[in-house]
């Protein structure tokens, strides 16, 4: 008798270890492979995992073993993507099987689906370069290698010298918003993909810069199949997406940060574009940092890697600085327009303000100051569009009385309920909390006094937009948030509407800031930049500054040698802050050394490695006093000192999200291996006491996050 095949399998499940199943050749029809997608049974139903071993024996008895079910009619996942899932899972301290499987499409974890699709998916109906988009929406933003000016030449030629066929090299190619940095890494691309074989990784931010972009890149590679992958589109598309690209039939991977983690057989050539941006970070699940992930990748492959961006994070441009990775500089903006002006107007002084005689009625809503007034005001003369960035969606942020201390609190988180007005979030107006979802009416009299008159605070984008709506009547006021791109109109189609050219304001959040390609924005202003000045995150300040840098390349981008090249306008209290200071001269470099100092004087990142160890309970006095003990127990075995520091811990700074309390464990180490090696000792003695993340004894629910970008 032959010896039974035994194949280990790890699942979605918090654990350290596979299971062992029995594989039947006969019923399968095929030998098992490391990286194989089944299905098997567990507990009383079945799931799907992946193969990570192949063996005829187990420590089990084998006649106990139950055996897989079926097998995904897809190649088995690479050696090379099984290693830095393995990785993954080490370095962020995350089961292997939950590294794994979250990053397989939806639609090929349905068994049930398996045979239909191995049937049906080679006759798909997306296959090729889509049908002749027209020629114009193909040529938008080509430039052909040729056309590159020259120092657009020299970066590309730079980046071709120092990656000759094979090996690792990573490259900071950095350049102000519109100096013309895609145009380099396409052109770069293009050439690797001459071999018809290579396939290129890239990676943007946020989904709602792909449709822009994803354009600009089959402009550059009409004949090649490209893969996007992104939350945002169906699964279905996606499941196709994913099978072209792990076949190695899609040429180009255009995705946001969970493309990262997609099986490639034949990548030759990564791309991070906006590397600084924060979300490359997972939030949940297995907290990774796809930027890092994918440098990674690259050093394990031998591939070149080019991380581009106009503000660079302060880990990347140090390691640029020092030479371990190469910097490559586009300092002009590729159409020769100038840098927009910076204006720092102070609302304080009372010279931009109206004072209470020459306060015009239609003064009485709006917040805006006297200059801005004026600077759009010149704009709508000129017919260009002005943009406004205000950090929050909603009516007002806080509904209050006047007549006690009543404030519109949400009674499950640590954070206030927002007023929404009438047909923004259904029929009528609501008060909303942004962090648990929870909606309410709104009170007709105040809850605790009674009293009928409640007023708001602060404004959201939906009080600026009628304010604004008021102050120009005859104008075309547009608002972008989440909210309005929720509604009737998709994201898409509210930019289309800009780029069109049918809207004289916008009135939007951040979504507004990033990645688009304005043709006719001369302004922008920003009104409620401030309070990320006092954050207690160390990281807040500096990612402010990247916000402004980006919005402020939305401006001018349309102007030509000669013409105003565009303005931003920033309202603050605070002129004289060093974010501010060094964006008023367009002093990038600057404030990265500035923020540099700053952090090597504190020893915060990039001078130390940090971690956070998350409790989350019901009661935040049970969550501290597991971290207390924990801290306790380090203590104990002297694993603090010696380069390694644990702060009490303390409550998030978002402290209850849905009732939930949640507390937090800084640990810190300037040397990376010791923190890991605490980290792993932290896991598995939690482990043992928990039943998945869950402790047993006190039900706090437990997670180890690495290198955190907020604190
Ligand atoms: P970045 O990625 O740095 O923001 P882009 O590559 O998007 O810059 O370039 C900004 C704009 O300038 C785009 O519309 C692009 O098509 C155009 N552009 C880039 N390089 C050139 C060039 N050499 N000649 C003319 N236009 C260019
Ligand atoms: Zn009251
Ligand atoms: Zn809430």
């Amino acid at each position: 008798m032959s010896l039974p095949i035994v194949v280990q399998v790890v699942v979605d499940k918090p654990l350290a270890q596979g299971f062992d199943y029995l594989w039947d050749k006969t019923m399968l029809g095929l030998d098992p492979q490391i990286g194989h997608v089944v299905e098997v049974p567990f507990g009383r139903s079945s799931l799907v995992g992946v193969v990570i071993k192949v063996s005829t024996h187990s420590e089990y008895e084998i006649s106990k073993l139950k055996a897989v079910v079926k097998v995904a009619p897809l190649p088995p996942i690479d050696q090379a993507a099984l290693r830095l899932m393995n990785f993954a899972s080490q370095y962020y301290i995350h089961g292997l099987g939950e590294t794994i499987i979250p990053a397989i499409p939806q639609m090929w974890k349905k068994p049930v689906n398996w045979e239909k699709l191995s049937a049906g998916l080679l006759v798909n109906d997306n296959k090729g370069p889509k049908k002749k988009e027209n020629e114009k929406s193909l040529a938008e933003g080509f430039v052909s290698e040729s056309q590159l000016n020259d120092v657009q030449k020299t970066a590309l030629n730079q980046l071709n010298d120092s990656c000759p066929q094979e090996g690792f090299q990573v490259a900071l190619l950095q350049g102000q918003t519109g100096s013309g940095k895609t145009a380099v890494f396409l052109n770069w691309l293009s050439a690797l993909l001459k071999d018809k074989k290579s396939q290129a990784l890239v990676l943007v931010p946020e989904i709602n810069l792909t449709p822009q972009l994803e354009r600009r890149v089959r402009a550059y590679f009409p004949e090649k199949k490209m893969a996007v992958l992104h939350s945002g589109i169906s699964e279905k598309k996606r499941g196709n997406a994913w099978y072209e690209a792990i076949t190695g039939e899609a040429q180009i991977i255009l995705g946001t940060r969970l493309a990262v983690l997609t099986p490639l057989l034949n990548l030759s050539a990564i791309v991070v574009d906006e590397e600084h941006d924060p979300s490359y970070k997972q939030q949940d699940g297995i907290r990774y940092s796809a930027r890092d992930l994918a440098i990674w990748r690259a050093h394990d492959l031998k591939i070149p890697i080019v991380l581009s961006s106009a503000t660079p994070s302060l880990e990347t441009w140090m390691a640029a600085k020092v030479g371990r990775y190469q910097h490559l500089r586009l300092d002009q903006r590729a159409q020769g327009t100038a840098l927009p002006k910076v204006h720092l107007i102070n609302v304080r002084d009372s010279q931009n303000q109206f004072s209470p005689g020459d306060k015009p009625k239609s003064a009485n809503n709006i917040c805006l100051s006297k200059p801005v007034l004026g600077a759009i005001q010149k704009s709508l003369d000129h017919k260009q569009q002005s943009l406004i960035l205000i950090n929050r969606r909603g009516y007002v942020p806080v509904l209050t009385c006047n007549a006690c201390t009543w404030l519109s609190k949400c009674h499950q988180c640590s954070s206030y309920m927002v007023m929404h007005k009438a047909g923004t979030l259904g029929g009528r107006s609501v008060l909303s909390c942004h962090h648990c979802g929870l909606v309410k009416g709104i009170p007709s009299h105040c809850p605790d006094c009674g009293n009928a008159d409640l007023k708001t605070l602060g404004q959201g984008t939906q009080k600026l937009e009628d304010a604004v709506e008021e102050w120009w009547p005859s104008a075309r006021v547009l608002r972008v948030d989440t909210d309005s791109s929720r509604k009737s109109k998709g994201a898409e189609e509210l930019f289309q509407e800009i780029h069109e050219g049918n809207v004289d304001i916008v009135v939007g959040t951040q979504m507004i800031a990033k990645g688009h390609d304005y043709q006719h924005v001369s302004l922008v202003v920003v009104v409620d930049a401030d309070g990320r000045l006092f954050s207690q995150d160390f990281r807040a300040a500096e990612r402010l500054f990247a916000q402004l840098v980006q919005v402020a390349g939305r401006a001018g981008r349309a102007s030509k040698d000669g013409e105003s090249s565009g303005d931003i306008y920033i309202e603050t209290q605070f002129p004289e802050a060093a974010v501010y200071q060094y964006l008023l001269r367009h002093d990038i470099d600057g404030y990265l050394s500035h923020l540099a100092e700053e952090r090597e004087e504190a020893k915060l990142p990039p001078f130390c490695f940090q971690a956070l160890v998350h409790a989350e309970s019901k009661s935040l006095d049970k969550a501290i006093r597991f971290l207390s003990k924990l801290k306790g127990q380090l203590q104990d075995q002297s694993m603090v000192g010696l380069g390694l520091k644990v702060y009490d811990p303390v409550p998030r700074s978002m402290m209850r999200v849905a009732g939930v309390e949640r507390a937090q464990l800084l640990i810190e180490s300037d040397d990376r291996k010791r923190l890991q090696t605490v980290l792993e000792l932290i896991n598995s003695d939690l482990r043992s006491q928990s039943q998945g993340r869950i402790s047993k004894q006190d039900r706090i629910r437990w997670l180890i996050e690495r290198d955190p970008i907020s604190i």
